[in-house]
């Protein structure tokens, strides 16, 4: 192997190329790694922290509403989107300062410049130089889409510049019913400004169960954020410093900034894929096998760009799962089974194994148990909401198979569920665990009597 520079040379240091090289290194493999941005990659730069850090910030405005209820005087709070914007840049700053400590001390050479195939084994750097490795893990993440055919494209932002705004948008539009688009929605709001949604489809969220989805639809409706269902914008126009979307339905909108979350693609432009004759899918995303192979043998990919379940922790643990398989002598593939998930709109939807629709499907006899109840903080903060925790069991073998919370803590709740779910938990097992009172999440294993049985037809 001593005629390559590197035994593995890892392209992108996001949250899988940087697992994968710390971990390769600490087998002992020889490792470079490229990086042509920030190391941290999308989660730490500009995805789940940042912008966890702007949903905690976006929550405080209800904090101090229902402060009041529990006497409370907060004499008129300001919000200075500035200060939030340095804080959050501090931090960022300092969790990619330990990113490449961790790949310095795992004795990986860093390369901050981008990187493209030259041949199955080269690879050019944008410095011009280039270095050989005998294996390479293409772990580039992926991009935010703006749609194409969208007139006045220039106009909009995605989620990469909504970290960055100069100012607060007093009024902003955002496109987009998944993920991000709901997050966003819920973080604008909450910092003040005048928010609406607009979704091409009936309702937001497609693919939740439906429970979750209502909830999250109703729960915004009454925090004032305006939703525009199954409507597109066609065009936008900037008139001095308002930008004009242009709707299907020949009305239109008008906003300080227009957002489009619209999903994200492959990070693959100009990689030399297409040279190299990497197999890759309908939206670019390169195809792999469970042990993370592409169809060219020393060529492996892991997360994003792989357009599988585009979460964070998954792209760690293929990273992780890539180098103790090829380089530390043990085996293992990831299970992307039972992967928790949260949306952290406020309120928070955190879920975990199968919605209704899908379950449904699966089990011949299937249990839903579902509460929707008023959180304890409401009845003395006097907000007009709800929680709501629903399990779906399988009727014939009584193992939950999905568990589904609106509210408070819902992410940490579906963590911890999912552990429960992993092991096998059966309703019973729910049943005999005690209660934690008084806490939101012991209604789950409070929850004695069957909403409804759905049963699959016979035959
Ligand atoms: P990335 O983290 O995107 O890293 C890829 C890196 O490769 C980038 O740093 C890029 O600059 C670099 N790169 C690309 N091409 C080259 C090249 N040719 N040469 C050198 N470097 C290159 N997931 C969660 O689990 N929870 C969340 O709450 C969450 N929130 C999110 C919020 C937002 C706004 C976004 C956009 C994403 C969020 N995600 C969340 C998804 C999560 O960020 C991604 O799944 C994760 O970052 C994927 O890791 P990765 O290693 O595959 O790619
Ligand atoms: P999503 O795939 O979650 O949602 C994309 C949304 O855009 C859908 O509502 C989709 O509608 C809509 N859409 C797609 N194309 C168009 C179009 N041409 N015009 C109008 N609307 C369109 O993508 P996001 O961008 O929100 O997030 C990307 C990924 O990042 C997520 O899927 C997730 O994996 C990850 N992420 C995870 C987070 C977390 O864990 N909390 C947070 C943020 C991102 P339709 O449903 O009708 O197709």
């Amino acid at each position: 192997m001593a005629e390559f520079d590197f035994d593995l040379f890892v392209i992108g240091g996001g949250s899988g190329g940087v697992r994968a090289a710390r971990i390769a290194a600490g087998h002992g493999a020889r490792v470079g790694i490229a990086e042509e941005y920030r190391f941290g990659g999308t989660c730490v730069i500009r995805g789940c922290v940042p912008k966890k850090l702007l949903v905690y910030a976006s929550r405080y405005s209800h904090t101090f509403e229902d402060s009041r209820g529990f006497g409370w005087s907060v004499d008129e709070p300001t919000f200075d989107w500035n200060a939030l914007i340095a804080a959050k840049d501090k931090e960022i700053g300092r969790l990619e300062g330990l990113y490449r400590e961790g790949l310095e001390n795992a004795k990986v050479t860093i390369f901050a410049e981008r990187a493209v195939f030259e041949d199955r084994n080269t690879l050019r750097l944008s410095s011009g130089r280039t270095v050989t490795a005998d294996k390479i893990l293409i772990a580039t993440g992926g991009t935010p889409n703006v749609d194409p055919k969208l007139g006045g494209g220039e106009h909009v932002i995605t989620s990469n510049e909504a970290f960055h705004l100069e100012k607060l948008p007093e009024r902003v539009v955002i496109t987009g019913g998944g993920y991000i688009a709901v997050e966003f929605a819920g973080i604008f709001a909450g910092l003040g400004a005048e928010t609406t949604l607009i979704y091409r489809g009936e309702k937001i969220l497609r693919g939740f169960d439906e429970d979750l989805r209502d909830a999250v639809t109703e729960a915004y409706a009454k925090s004032g954020i305006r939703l525009v269902l199954g409507h597109v914008i066609s065009k936008v126009e900037k008139a001095g410093t308002v930008l004009v979307g242009h709707l299907d339905n020949g009305t239109h909108l008008e906003a300080d900034q227009i957002m489009y979350a619209i999903g994200r693609s492959p990070n693959v432009k100009g990689l030399g894929l297409e040279e190299l004759g990497v197999e890759q899918g309908w939206n670019g995303h390169i195809v792999v096998d469970g042990a993370s192979r592409t169809n060219v043998d020393n060529v492996f990919a892991v997360g994003d760009v792989c357009d599988r379940f585009n979460l964070t922790p998954v792209a760690i643990r293929e990273g992780h799962a890539f180098a103790d398989t090829q380089f530390g002598g043990k085996p293992w593939q990831i299970d992307h089974e039972l992967i928790p998930t949260a949306v952290f709109s406020t309120p928070e939807i955190g879920t975990v194994g199968l919605p209704e629709h899908e379950a449904v499907e699966h089990c011949k006899v299937l249990d839903i148990y579902k509460s929707s109840f008023r959180p304890m903080r409401a009845t003395l903060s006097g907000r007009d909401e709800r929680m709501l925790m629903k399990l779906l069991v399988d009727g014939e073998s009584d193992k939950i198979v999905g568990c589904h919370v609106v509210g408070d803590d819902a992410a940490e709740i579906a963590q911890m569920a999912a552990i429960a779910m992993r092991m096998g938990a059966g309703k019973e097992d729910f049943d005999r665990t005690m209660a934690l009172h008084p806490s939101a999440s012991e209604e789950l294993v409070t929850m004695r009597n069957k909403t409804e049985t759905r049963r699959q037809a016979a035959g």
